[in-house]
C-alpha cells in the first residue's frame, strides 16, 4: 500500500499512530482535540497520525459533527468490522472461545471439553474449536487466557490446574492455525477487557475483583493493566480477611480463597447440611430462611465487603468492577457487602463505586480477545506502511 503522508513517518510518528489508534478504540467516539490533549501532542501531529488510520479502514469519522470550542469536528471511533479476532479461555476441563470484531463485540462462541491435559492434545482441541467457529485465514490474531502465568505472552510458565511448566503454547497454536497467538493470565486479560470494552471502559484507574473458583484481583493504573512476574499466582486469593475459619490449600486460615471462593462456600454448606450443596442452592436456601446457609452467605458477604475495602485502600482506586461466576453472592447480599465496606473504610473516604459485571462466562474469552486486539495493533500499522 502506498502511504499518502507528505512527511516521512519516523518511529516517533509510528508511535503516535499506535497511541492514537489505541486511544480511539478505548475512548471513541473522541475528537481530535481531545486525543491530542490526552497524548500530549499538537493538533497537527494528531491530524497527521489519524489520516493513515482512516485510510487503512481502522478508524472512521462520525457523520455527526461535535459542537465545541473552535470549529466543529467529527469524532473518531474504531471500525468494528476492521478486523476479526478469537479470544479463548482455558480452564482445567474446557475451552471457551469467542469470535469478536475489533471492538470486542461477540460474533459467535463455542466451548469444547478437554479430556486430557497433555499440551499437544489441549492445543489440538483449542485449534479444532477455533476452526469450527471461523476459518483461521480470516483472523488477525488469537488471544488465549488461562489461570497461570505467561510472562512473555508466548510460553506458559506455570498453570497448576493443567500441571504445566514452560509449555510453548503460543507456538503450538500458531503451527496449527497459521495466525499469531498471544497468551495471558486470565484475570489480567479480563481486566484488559473491562478497561478497553467493558464495565470500566476508558477509566485510567480501577481494580477488578472476581469471585469464582478462586478470588482474583486485576488493576489498571494510569491506563495500563498492571502485570508482574507473580500475576499468574492469584496472590489476592490469599489476602487475610478473617483470623479464623477453614484454611485454604496453602494453609491460610481465613484468607480470601478460604472464606469467599465458590468451592469453599460449597464445602461449608456440605458440612452444615451433611449433603453435597451447590453454590446456587446455598443462595436459594439462604433466601428461604435456612439458618446454616444464611450464616454462610452473611460470612461471605462480610468477607467480600472487607476485601473491597482493602483493595480500595491499598490500590487507591475509587472504582472496582466486581465479576466472576460467584457474582450472585453480591446480588444476594449487596446490602451486607456495602455495610462492611463502609465500616472498614475511613468515614470521610469517597464512596467506592462498584460496577457489577453480570456478563456470563464468555467475558473471560472476550478479555482474551481484547489482549489479541491490543497485540495486533502494531502489526496492523506496519502492514499499512508496506
Ligand atoms: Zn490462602
Amino acid at each position: 500500500m502506498i502511504t499518502t503522508s507528505v512527511e516521512p513517518r519516523g518511529s516517533r510518528g509510528a508511535d503516535v499512530e499506535l497511541a492514537a489508534l489505541s486511544a480511539i478504540l478505548v475512548h471513541g467516539p473522541v475528537s481530535r482535540t481531545e486525543l491530542a490533549t490526552r497524548l500530549a501532542v499538537s493538533q497537527s501531529t494528531m491530524t497527521r497520525a489519524v489520516k493513515p488510520l482512516i485510510d487503512r479502514g481502522l478508524v472512521q469519522e462520525s457523520s455527526e459533527a461535535l459542537e465545541g470550542p473552535g470549529r466543529p469536528s467529527r469524532p473518531l471511533s474504531g471500525v468494528p468490522g476492521g478486523r476479526t479476532y478469537v479470544g479463548a479461555k482455558l480452564t482445567g476441563d474446557e475451552v471457551i472461545a469467542v469470535v469478536t470484531d475489533m471492538l470486542a463485540h461477540e460474533l459467535a462462541s463455542k466451548s469444547g471439553t478437554l479430556d486430557s491435559h497433555d499440551p499437544e492434545q489441549v492445543a489440538d482441541v483449542t485449534a479444532g474449536l477455533i476452526r469450527e467457529l471461523i476459518d483461521p485465514g480470516e483472523l488477525a490474531y488469537v488471544g488465549l487466557s488461562l489461570g497461570g502465568s505467561a510472562v512473555d505472552g508466548r510460553t506458559v510458565d506455570r498453570a497448576p490446574f493443567l500441571g504445566w511448566r514452560g509449555t510453548p503454547l503460543a507456538s503450538m497454536l500458531e503451527e496449527r492455525l497459521g495466525v499469531p497467538v498471544v497468551i495471558d493470565n486470565d484475570v489480567s486479560a479480563l481486566t484488559a477487557g473491562e478497561h478497553w470494552f467493558g464495565a470500566a471502559r476508558g477509566l485510567d484507574d480501577f481494580a477488578v475483583v472476581t469471585i469464582g473458583a478462586g478470588v482474583g484481583l486485576g488493576l489498571v493504573r494510569h491506563g495500563q493493566v498492571i502485570r508482574t512476574r507473580d500475576s499468574g499466582l492469584g496472590l489476592a486469593g490469599h489476602i487475610p480477611l478473617e483470623g479464623h475459619g477453614i484454611p485454604c490449600a496453602a494453609g491460610h486460615r481465613g484468607c480470601a480463597t478460604a472464606v469467599l471462593s465458590i468451592p469453599s462456600l460449597e464445602a461449608q454448606a456440605t458440612v452444615a447440611l451433611r449433603r453435597p450443596t451447590a453454590f446456587s442452592e446455598i443462595l436459594d436456601l439462604a433466601r428461604e430462611g435456612d439458618r446454616a446457609c444464611a450464616e454462610i452467605v452473611d460470612g461471605a458477604a462480610r468477607a467480600l465487603g472487607r476485601l473491597l475495602a482493602l483493595v480500595a485502600d491499598l490500590a487507591m482506586v475509587d472504582v472496582v468492577v466486581v465479576g466472576g461466576d460467584g457474582i450472585a453472592l453480591l446480588d444476594a447480599a449487596e446490602h451486607d457487602v456495602r455495610r462492611q465496606l463502609r465500616q472498614d473504610r475511613d468515614p470521610d473516604a469517597h464512596e467506592l463505586e462498584l460496577r457489577i459485571d453480570h456478563s456470563d462466562f464468555t467475558r473471560w474469552a472476550r478479555g482474551a480477545a481484547t489482549v489479541a486486539i491490543q497485540a495486533s495493533l502494531r502489526g496492523l500499522l506496519e502492514d499499512a506502511e508496506s
